[in-house]
């Protein structure tokens, strides 16, 4: 557990060990709604598991003092106004799961953020400091994207990026739309909630780093300085359909076996660039998907990751080339259908240096560690000054039930969320200290 009370520390907000304790209680019970039985969890977006820790978690929140709203595009924020007509710092992640999830990925930020801020809120009522922003929470929506595409939904409607009506209207793989799906739990909202009145000045995140850098490094906290550019493709290849016994091979416009092909192409394209591009297919879908029958149709999902933009351009180039190869090879057609990209993208460096200085002054070792995965704060640095925090992930693991994080690291982390925030909340990104 953390000692705050060591004398080489300069921070405001100590972490006792009660702090701590109430953290891990808090995540525990947390980590119950949706939980399966490997230790994992489901929930993903806007089902009823999603909607039942919301609602536990805005108790929480509003026992605390907490105005917790829902806005137009299902997002959930809680604020507190400290100094009335002031910005606020925002702080969150996301509670949605991949399915058989991990119970830390995305849901360890939005509980770290609450428990962060309501430390932030007790210093100021308690010492009658004032604050230059305000503090609020917020649970993005469906950030995993896996029920409902794209990834990062909330928070691409928030920051401008993603129609909101376009976001509502998508349906998940039953037909049943975001509006819908949202609606049935009550967790949507009919305006946005930061608008003309009430703005947001900066933003945090903290988030379990799913890949082994800082494990292996026996390394505490990962400050992230910039994002790997992305790639998501939505693919058809189209063939006809057949019986799998009658028709002669020769005539046979196989869209499994043509898929199968570009599987292996977008694979073997990683292993061209080393640790410079990660590659995958996660999803396939096969039309008619029956056993004697030669597939007419298969949508796939793409996914292709890299530090370089010029990689990327280049993998996409190849990529093309060799779809044109398989098209004649398996005789289909090879269909782009949508693309979500973002390009390699940096944090702001004030955020950066505010983060290596707070965990610098809570004794905590740090290293710079660029994301690989997308998080929401990928949007909202775009629009604000952000800090992206990082804890460490035992062996990489995510996306899957086996993700696991120490409970020292956990609460190392909400001791370095609360001070940055803190810090935050005195004007330490916006260049309006406090008086
Ligand atoms: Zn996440």
């Amino acid at each position: 557990m953390t000692n705050s009370t060591q004398s080489d520390r300069t921070t405001f907000l100590p972490q006792n060990n009660e702090d701590a304790t109430r953290f891990l209680d808090a995540f525990a019970t947390m980590s119950s709604f949706g939980a399966t039985e490997a230790g994992g969890i489901e929930r993903q977006a806007a089902t009823e598991e999603h909607g039942q820790t919301r609602s536990w978690l805005a108790g929480w929140l509003t026992e605390r003092g907490f105005s917790v709203r829902r806005d137009h595009a299902g997002n959930m924020f809680a604020l507190v106004e400290l100094t009335p007509g002031a910005p606020y710092v925002l702080a969150g992640s996301h509670l949605d799961s991949q399915p058989r999830g991990g119970r830390f990925d995305g849901a360890y930020g939005v509980l770290a953020a609450a428990h962060a801020a309501e430390r932030v809120v007790s210093h100021y009522r308690s010492s009658g400091e004032k604050a230059a922003l305000n503090i609020a929470v917020v649970d993005w929506f469906n950030e995993e994207g896996s029920r409902f595409k794209p990834s990062m939904m909330g928070s691409a409607v928030f920051t401008g990026k993603l129609d909101r009506d376009v976001a509502l209207g998508t349906t998940d793989t039953e037909g049943t739309t975001v509006r819908e799906a949202l609606t049935a739990i009550g967790e949507i909202g009919t305006e946005a909630v930061f608008g003309d009145s009430e703005s947001v000045a900066c933003y945090a995140e903290i988030h379990i780093e799913q890949g082994k850098i800082l494990d292996k490094q026996s390394v505490e906290i990962g400050l992230v300085p910039s994002t790997w550019a992305a790639n998501k493709y939505e693919i058809s290849v189209h063939g006809a359909q057949a019986h799998t016994g009658s028709t002669e091979m020769a005539d046979r416009q196989d869209a499994l076996y043509g898929a199968a092909l570009a599987v292996a192409a977008v694979r073997e394209l990683a292993d061209r660039y080393e640790l410079k591009l990660h590659t995958s297919c996660g999803q396939l879908t096969v039309y008619p998907n029956s056993p004697v029958v030669v597939a007419r149709e298969v949508q796939m999902h793409l996914d292709l990751r890299s530090p370089d933009d010029a990689i990327l351009a280049e993998a996409d180039d190849l990529l093309r080339r060799q779809f044109a190869e398989i098209e004649v090879k398996a005789n289909v057609r090879i269909e782009k259908r949508h693309a979500h990209t973002w390009k390699a993208n940096y944090y702001q460096g004030e955020g950066v240096e505010l983060a290596r200085t707070v965990a610098d002054d809570l004794g905590l070792s740090n290293i710079e560690v660029q994301t690989r995965a997308g998080h929401d704060s990928t949007n909202m640095k775009d629009l604000v000054p952000t800090v992206m925090l990082f804890i460490p992930s035992v062996d990489g693991i995510s996306h899957s039930e086996l993700e696991f994080t120490e409970d020292k690291d956990l609460c190392n982390g909400v001791e370095l969320l609360a001070e940055t925030l803190f810090r935050m909340s005195r004007g330490a990104l916006t260049g309006s200290p406090a008086q």
